[in-house]
């Protein structure tokens, strides 16, 4: 596994294995069971599989939580050696932003007016100027997102499809832990009591799926925000969303309709979504 730094030494490992199908993995490190899956899938699919490890600053609208995301690239570095990945890239900020880099703006409607856009304000804006920007060094074949960040694969579809990359998003199944609670690098902040309550999240999704047989989604949205109430943690949002358009549903339901969760264990924002209603 070759690990990489600049963009040229990214050039020359990608210009030496030209013709090769790849599959690329972007992280903010504080790597987990949650991303080497989407790693493990990658290298099932492609020739060659490059992650990316990189706390991206402009997608923090909060400058805390920026200083307090988990950084442990040695630990990162000997969990990825049990992969089959490739190469790592770590590059510092001023590769990843040189000073006359320029992304495409893209305005992304109500894609970033709900959920994760209304709440952390800029947040797409920055995710989209790194994943386009790696996308462009990189040129993978296939890109790997977690289902965890559902608005975000929704936000990722669209920028590839709006900058007419022929890049293939894939979505990975979110990967729990025992107790349910969605695998985050922020779990690394929860204590063991603070865990425990974490599990109300999953819990809360688990509940929406059973009331979803005889309730409308708003009557969902109350029946469960109610209960969240009684418990420590801060609910930030509770929202059944359709799975596109990420409209709120509120009489009717549709298939693929997700509902989705926010909410602070102490300092620490927790994200986490099921789609309650299947395909058929
Ligand atoms: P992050 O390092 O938090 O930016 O996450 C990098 C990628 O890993 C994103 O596509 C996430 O959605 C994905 N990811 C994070 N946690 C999980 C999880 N528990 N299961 C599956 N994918 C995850």
């Amino acid at each position: 596994m070759q690990i990489v730094k600049n963009i040229d030494e990214l050039e020359l490992f990608l210009q030496e294995r030209k013709g090769l199908s790849l599959g690329f993995v972007p992280t903010m490190g504080a790597l987990h069971s949650g991303h080497i899956s989407l790693v493990d899938k990658s290298t099932k699919e492609n020739d060659l599989t490059i992650i990316s490890i990189f706390v991206n600053p402009s997608q923090f609208n909060n400058s805390a939580d920026l200083q307090k995301y988990p950084r442990t690239l040695e630990a990162d570095l000997d969990l990825l050696k049990q992969t089959r990945c490739d190469a790592v890239f770590v590059p510092d900020v001023a590769t990843v932003y040189p000073v006359d880099y320029k992304g495409t703006p893209l305005s992304l409607g109500l894609l970033e007016e709900v959920m994760e856009g209304k709440y952390r304000p800029g947040h797409f804006a920055g995710v989209m100027e790194v994943v386009e920007r790696f996308f462009r060094i990189i040129q993978p074949n296939k890109a790997y997102f977690g289902r965890k960040d559902f608005q975000q694969v929704a936000v990722i579809r669209f920028m590839t499809k709006q900058l007419n990359l022929p890049i293939e998003i894939v979505e990975c199944p979110t990967m729990r832990e025992e107790s349910g609670l969605a695998m985050s690098s922020r779990n690394m902040r929860l204590g063991n009591r603070e865990k425990k309550e974490a599990a109300l999240l999953y819990q809360s999704l688990i509940r929406a799926k059973e009331l979803s047989t005889n309730h409308t989604p708003s009557q969902v949205v109350d029946l469960v925000v109610e209960n969240f109430s009684e418990s420590k943690m801060n609910l930030e949002y509770f929202d059944i969303v359709h799975p596109e358009t990420l409209e709120s549903l509120t009489y009717q339901w549709t298939e693929g309709a997700t509902a989705c969760i926010v909410a602070y264990c102490g300092e620490v924002r927790l994200i986490d979504n099921l789609e309650l209603i299947p395909f058929s």
